[in-house]
């Protein structure tokens, strides 16, 4: 049965945390959302982890969908609570951090958490409550600029002052360096003076694993993806399991992969892909003129050629192109287009191609195409490039080898170093 039950504010960050988990040591299952139909089948996991989409809604909306998957993760026998958000604190002056974490307060009755955002692997680290990210303070590393969640306080003990109703502490790097339970002396000693909740500092990989011991007789705690190592690597041990703990991933069967996403790393990646496999460009202007042409088209291709390897499919284009599509077709309009047919693509080469092995790229892409498959949940296994990891999948007609890829991410090499992962 789930021990860790895990609520992430969105879809990359659930992955992020769930392959933390996996790789120190605790299997883990992502849902999609909230799931709603009944299951059986999250029994032989240590975590589950729901994704939601809740960092930039309004914060009423956030409280609402994270106290359901509270109520979802406790009827699964979910113990311990993991509230994750980005490890820069990514929230609007209204939250939704601090909202959500209070209502998660209130709805276990626990009076007490800890907020703990670092991430030092990837160089995000709070020292006296001050977070940075590389050597420069949140406020002045780019964040301040972004769009949806500008960050223009490095002070975090501030930032959640100014969302939550409970006073906020700190707990300082002095105290964790002195160990477990100089922490949990500070924990008590703040929560008897009525503070709610503490920024925690961290800047070594070891903090994480003193906090995750002096944590672990609290009902929630708050994070981003780093502490979920600690907590893992602590689970692990008191179970005696080696890390990590990847399912085995046996999905034989057709391959294919689709690309929607127009970001350069992803156009590098199918450049490279393009080398290597059959492959077929879906044109945006060609969709809007004949739907349908351009499906049978691409699945004409994959009659004649899925079972001599990975078949690529691909709207991928360089900005001119797509720039094009959006005058004559509209902004939204174009996208939704792109990701309705590679989602049609998708779809149909799992059910008349014998396609069990999929790698899509692109964030969008990935949400349009898992919706059309009925993925429910996924199981997380091994990473092809950091925060990409293959995936079995829950919920489909037959278990898919599933791999989604924000725009971003891998290295070029992705499209086709990912199947030796499998073999
Ligand atoms: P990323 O993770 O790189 O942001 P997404 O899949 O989230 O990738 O977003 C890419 C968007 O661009 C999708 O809505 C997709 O449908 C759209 N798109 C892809 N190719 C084209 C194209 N050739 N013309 C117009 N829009 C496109």
């Amino acid at each position: 049965m789930p021990v860790l039950g895990c609520i992430a504010d969105d879809f990359t960050g659930a992955t992020d945390l769930a392959g933390h988990l996996v790789a120190s040591g605790m299997r883990t299952i992502q849902t999609i959302g909230v799931p709603t139909e009944p299951t059986d089948a999250y029994d032989d996991v240590d975590a589950l982890v729901v994704a939601l989409k809740s960092r930039t809604v309004p914060a009423e909306d956030a409280i609402q969908a994270s106290l359901e998957a509270l109520e979802w993760l406790q009827s699964q026998g979910c113990s311990r609570f993991y509230f994750k958000y980005c490890s820069t604190f990514d929230s609007t002056a209204a939250g939704n951090i601090g909202p959500v974490a209070e209502a998660l307060m209130a709805a276990l009755d626990t009076p007490f958490t800890i907020a703990c955002p670092a991430l030092p692997a990837n160089r995000r680290t709070v020292y006296q409550g001050h977070l940075f990210v590389g050597d420069a303070l949140l406020n002045e590393s780019g964040m301040q600029d972004h769009p949806l969640t500008p960050m223009t306080d490095a002070n975090l003990v501030r930032v959640l002052s100014a969302q939550i109703r409970c006073p906020v502490g700190l707990i300082d790097t002095a105290t964790i360096r002195e160990g477990e339970s100089a922490v949990r002396q500070r924990i008590a000693t703040l929560s008897a003076d009525g503070t709610g909740m503490a920024i925690c500092d961290t800047t070594e990989e070891q903090d994480l694993d003193v906090l995750a011991r002096a944590t672990s007789d609290l009902a929630l705690v708050t994070a981003g993806s780093g502490l979920a190592s600690g907590i893992a690597r602590a689970y692990a041990a008191r179970q005696q399991r080696q890390e990590p703990a990847y399912p085995p991933i046996t999905m034989t069967g057709a391959a294919a992969i689709i690309s929607g996403s127009c970001s350069r790393a992803t156009r590098a990646q199918v450049e490279h892909g393009r080398a290597h496999y059959t492959s077929y460009h879906v044109d945006a202007l060609a969709l809007a003129e004949d739907y349908d042409r351009v499906i049978t088209a691409a699945l004409a291709v994959a009659d004649e050629t899925i079972d001599q390897g990975p078949l690529l499919v691909y709207a991928s284009a360089a900005p001119e192109t797509v720039r094009a599509a959006q005058e004559a077709l509209g902004v939204a309009e174009s996208g939704a287009l792109v990701e309705r047919a590679l989602a049609d693509i998708a779809a149909a080469l799992v059910e008349r191609h014998g396609v069990r092995r999929l790698l899509v790229a692109g964030g969008e892409t990935s949400g349009a195409v898992v919706e059309k498959l009925g993925v429910a949940a996924l199981r997380i296994g091994p990473d092809i490039d950091p925060g990409v990891p293959w995936t079995t999948t829950i919920g489909t007609d037959q278990p898919l080898a599933l791999a989604l890829k924000s725009g971003n991410f891998g290295a070029p090499d992705f499209m086709t170093k990912a199947w030796e992962l499998l073999a």
